[in-house]
C-alpha cells in the first residue's frame, strides 16, 4: 500500500491525537476523504500503531492492505467498491456476474443490515472494529436512519469513519452524531511534487492540478482517466472554434463540467483576478461581460438534465455552439 501524501499523513496524526469514536470527514471531492479514512482505520486497528498512524508491517496492517481484515466493515456502493478494489460479498459478487442487476450507486440497505449487525459482533483480532462509510452522501434515508441508530448507541469497541464530499446531504442528526473535520486543501507545492511522486511529468502534472482547480486526488484521476494535458490546453481555443470533434469522446457532464471552468476563468479576467483552470495565455480576450453571464446561466440549465440527456451527441453539439457563440462575442 502506497504511503499517504504528506498533507494527509499531517492530517491523520492530527486526528488520532483526538479521541472520538465516529468522524465525518468533509470538503469537496479530490482532497483525500477516502484516504484519510483509510489511514485513520489503519491506525485504530493496528497493533503496533505510532504517533504517525498504522505501522504498515504488522498483521493487521497486512490485513487490510489485501482488503480481507475481520474487523474492518467497509460501506460504499458497489461501483466504488469495485473501482476502489475491496471484496463484495458472495451474493452481491454473484447477482452481479450473473448480471441481474448493475453495481449499485447508492449504500443498499443490504451492505448497512450487515454492517450494523458487524458492529454488534466481538471483535476477532481484539483490537476494536471500525466502519468506513464513503462517499457518506450515497445513503438513502433509510440506510441513514438504520445507522442512525448505531451511531447513537454504538456498541463499546466499534469505531466509525463517514468520508464524505456533500455533508450537505447527510441527514443532520447524522452530523451532529459525528465529530467533524474539515479537509485541507493542500499547498499548491506540495501537491504538484506528490502528483509527480505518482508517475507524472511535471509539465502534465501543472496542467491537470490547474484543470482540477488544485485538488490533487482529481487530478491523478484525470490522469488515470486518459485527460490529456495538452488537450486541456488546447480546449478554449478548439471551443471558440466550435470543434466538436474535439470533445465527440466526452460525456455530456464531464463537458459542462469543462465549460464551466473556462467561464469561470473568463468571468474571472473580467473581474481582473486571476484565471484558475486554465492558462491566461490560453484564453480568449475582451469578450462581452453579457454573452458570458448569459453563457453561464445556459450551462447551469444543462448540468440540470446532463445526467440524462435525451441525446448525448446533440447535447455536446449544442454545448459546443453556445460555447463559441459566447468565446467569439468581443465587448
Ligand atoms: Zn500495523
Amino acid at each position: 500500500m502506497s504511503t499517504p501524501a504528506p498533507w494527509i499523513a499531517q492530517q491523520s496524526r492530527q486526528l488520532l491525537a483526538q479521541r472520538g469514536h465516529a468522524w465525518l470527514l468533509q470538503g469537496p471531492s479530490g482532497l483525500g476523504q477516502y484516504e484519510l479514512a483509510l489511514a485513520l482505520v489503519r491506525a485504530w486497528l493496528c497493533e503496533a500503531p505510532g504517533e504517525e498512524g498504522a505501522c504498515g508491517l504488522c498483521p493487521s496492517c497486512h490485513a487490510i492492505g489485501v482488503r480481507t481484515h475481520a474487523d474492518l466493515c467497509v460501506l460504499m456502493p458497489e461501483a466504488v467498491m469495485l473501482e476502489l478494489g475491496w471484496p463484495l460479498d458472495e451474493k452481491s459478487q454473484s447477482e452481479l456476474d450473473e448480471k441481474k442487476r448493475k453495481p449499485s450507486k447508492e449504500i443498499r440497505i443490504e451492505a448497512m443490515r450487515d454492517a450494523i449487525e458487524f458492529a454488534q459482533r466481538t471483535s476477532a483480532r481484539g483490537r476494536g472494529k471500525a466502519v468506513l462509510v464513503f462517499p457518506a452522501e450515497r445513503m438513502n434515508n433509510v440506510t441513514a436512519n438504520a445507522l442512525l441508530k448505531t451511531l447513537e448507541e454504538p456498541p463499546g469497541d466499534v469505531r466509525f469513519v463517514l468520508a464524505s464530499e456533500a455533508a450537505h446531504l447527510l441527514l443532520p442528526t447524522i452530523r451532529s452524531r459525528c465529530l467533524g473535520h474539515t479537509m485541507l486543501w493542500p499547498e499548491a507545492a506540495a501537491a504538484q511534487a506528490w502528483l509527480q511522486d505518482q508517475g507524472l511529468a511535471a509539465a502534465d502534472a501543472a496542467v491537470l492540478l490547474r484543470a482540477a482547480g488544485g485538488r490533487p486526488e482529481d487530478a491523478l484521476r484525470f490522469a488515470a482517466s486518459g485527460r490529456d494535458p495538452a488537450h486541456w490546453r488546447a480546449l478554449p481555443r478548439a471551443m471558440a472554434r466550435g470543434e466538436v470533434s474535439a470533445v465527440k469522446d466526452w460525456a455530456p457532464a464531464q463537458l459542462i463540467d469543462a465549460l464551466h471552468k473556462l467561464c469561470h476563468d473568463l468571468l474571472a479576467a473580467q473581474a481582473g483576478a486571476a484565471p484558475r483552470f486554465f492558462d491566461a495565455a490560453e484564453l480568449p480576450a475582451a469578450l462581452s461581460s453579457t454573452a458570458l453571464i448569459v453563457w453561464s446561466k445556459e450551462l447551469a440549465a444543462a448540468s440540470r438534465t446532463a445526467e440524462h440527456p435525451f441525446n448525448s451527441g446533440l447535447m455536446l453539439e449544442d454545448l459546443v455552439s453556445r460555447a463559441r457563440a459566447a468565446l467569439n462575442c468581443k465587448a
